[in-house]
């Protein structure tokens, strides 16, 4: 299915074919009209349905977001703590958190479902989202106001009475699932939590029954540190319209991410400016995602694994040992045959090594190859600005590289691969420390995120089941078993 001329977009497409709508101006966010310029790999095509229910859903916003008297409406109601039988605009927000890769996938995930579920999405700009995007929907914001009534939303958590898995389970609502329930019943909001430790009838969130539920609540605040999309293709009300919006399934995130995450102008100086000057003149463009932590100690072996997995896969040429004579030395760097790689990393080592390799001996097939990285912060930072801007810049630059290499069960790496378009090759963990895997990589069978908590068990059934049955291309991801991927 892929590689055909009309699956695919045209290089010059400012516009993602029609994912994107003029009419933003463009010196307050260049990046949006500009990425396209920067892709090799100009990415797949948005299906016609998927553009058309953008364009209702930017209606939806304009119409029911904050400004509005919808909106006010909506929060009085809120605060009165009731419902209303059928509200004009229902709201879903988002609160990302953790690194910016999880925070990330947290939205995408959050829009997705307010697509499916016609909510006006809204995120909370209190850690620093607002300074990272640029607004995704013309005519409105998707920026939660400060001031929100809920007390304690942002922190909220397994014990708060209002998740949804609470009031589920303390029969505040469904006690008789298969019924609608009445608006007297409906209370005004609900917490979703899907985090790591989520109690299973927090986990229930993805069948019918849970989403008949949630309908009619007027305010739903989501906190998730994962890609749950693959989830959403399990309730029967979705899997119809995710199929007519997703004719290629392995594509959600691309478009989403596509859609909604661009680099606000500081971030996107960050990214054209390193990208001129050390990656453009490339003839190709390699990326390498090298996710290691604050505390790791360097480690030969996870070297060995970049270079045994880049060479073998033909992405970085061999290189002659000392005094191995060269069939012919290049007169002058020819751009034909250079390559420029860029390896992200907290650490500086990997990218040390591996330029020194690249100068202290000639690739075998007579490449040029220059080694590049931008920043190495050591640890990862919560809450610094400057230093999820490089991160934001980082994600972006690994996702314009022609071929990818990541690191297993990196949500950083799997937004870099959405938006390229890209099937990374991806090195799996070892064993333990002191081993080199064999394979050292292995090319990923999709560009998706994994989701790492993909629901296994229905309380309304009492079933515990396996994703894969159910939807065919939701399969496990290789880098993570219990995870859920589209394929
Ligand atoms: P994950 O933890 O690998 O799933 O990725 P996240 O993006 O969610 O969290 C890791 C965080 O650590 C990033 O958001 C950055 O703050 C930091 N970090 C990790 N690797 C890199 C890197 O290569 N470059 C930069 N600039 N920051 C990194």
């Amino acid at each position: 299915r892929k590689g055909s001329s009309d699956l695919t977009l045209r290089h010059d497409d400012r516009l993602l074919g029609g994912l994107l709508v003029d009419g933003f101006d463009e010196e307050s966010c260049h990046s949006r009209y500009q990425s396209a310029m920067y892709r090799r790999n100009p990415g797949r095509r948005p299906s016609p349905y998927l553009i058309a229910k953008l364009r209702r859903h930017e209606a939806l916003q304009r119409r029911c977001g904050p400004g509005t008297a919808a909106y006010s409406d909506a929060l009085e109601q809120l605060k009165s703590g009731k419902s209303v039988a059928s509200p004009e605009c229902r709201y879903i927000v988002s609160l990302p958190y953790q690194g910016l890769g999880n925070r990330i996938l947290a939205v995408a995930s959050a829009f997705l479902y307010a697509l499916l579920t016609d909510r006006v999405l809204l995120i909370d700009p209190s850690d620093g989202m607002d300074e990272l995007l640029c607004e995704p929907f013309l005519g409105a914001t998707w920026l939660l106001p400060p001031g929100f009534p809920l007390a304690g939303y942002a922190t909220f958590s397994n014990d708060t009475a209002e998740t949804y898995g609470n009031m589920l389970r303390n029969k505040v609502i469904g006690a008789d699932a298969a019924a609608d329930i009445s608006p007297a019943q409906t209370p005004a909001f609900a917490y979703v939590y899907l985090h790591s430790d989520a109690s299973a009838h927090d986990k229930n969130f993805f069948w019918d029954e849970d989403q008949r539920l949630l309908r009619d609540i007027q305010w739903l605040v989501m906190r998730t540190d994962n890609y749950i999309v693959p989830g959403l293709f399990l309730a029967n009300a979705f899997r119809g319209e995710l199929d007519l919006m997703f004719p290629e399934p392995d594509a959600v995130f691309h478009h989403l991410g596509r859609y909604l995450f661009h680099p606000t102008n500081h971030v996107w100086g960050l990214v054209t400016r390193y990208h001129n000057a050390y990656l453009a003149g490339a003839a190709q463009h390699v990326g390498i995602q090298v996710r290691v932590f604050g505390a790791q100690p360097n480690s030969p072996e996870l070297l060995e694994q970049i270079t045994s997995c880049t060479q073998r896969h033909k992405l970085l040429s061999e290189v002659l040992a000392a005094g191995e004579p060269m069939t012919m030395p290049p007169p002058l760097a020819s751009r034909a045959k250079s390559k420029a790689v860029l390896v992200t990393s907290l650490k500086p080592w990997y990218h040390e090594k591996l330029k020194s390799m690249y100068w202290e001996h000639a690739a075998a097939n007579g490449e040029v190859v220059s080694v590049h990285q931008p920043s190495h912060e050591e640890f990862q930072r919560f809450g610094v600005r400057s230093h999820d801007a490089k991160a934001w810049a980082e994600i972006y630059l690994l996702s314009l590289a022609d071929a990818l290499v990541t690191t297993s069960q990196s949500t950083f790496g799997y937004v870099a691969q959405g938006l390229g378009g890209l099937r990374p090759w991806v090195m799996y963990k070892p064993d333990n420390d002191t081993t080199v895997p064999d394979p050292p990589c292995g090319r990923a069978v999709s560009m998706e995120p994994c989701f790492f908590a993909a629901p296994n068990y229905n309380l309304w059934k009492k079933q515990w089941l396996d994703a894969s049955t159910i939807v065919p291309h939701v399969q496990r991801c290789a880098d993570f078993a219990w995870g859920g991927l589209m394929l």
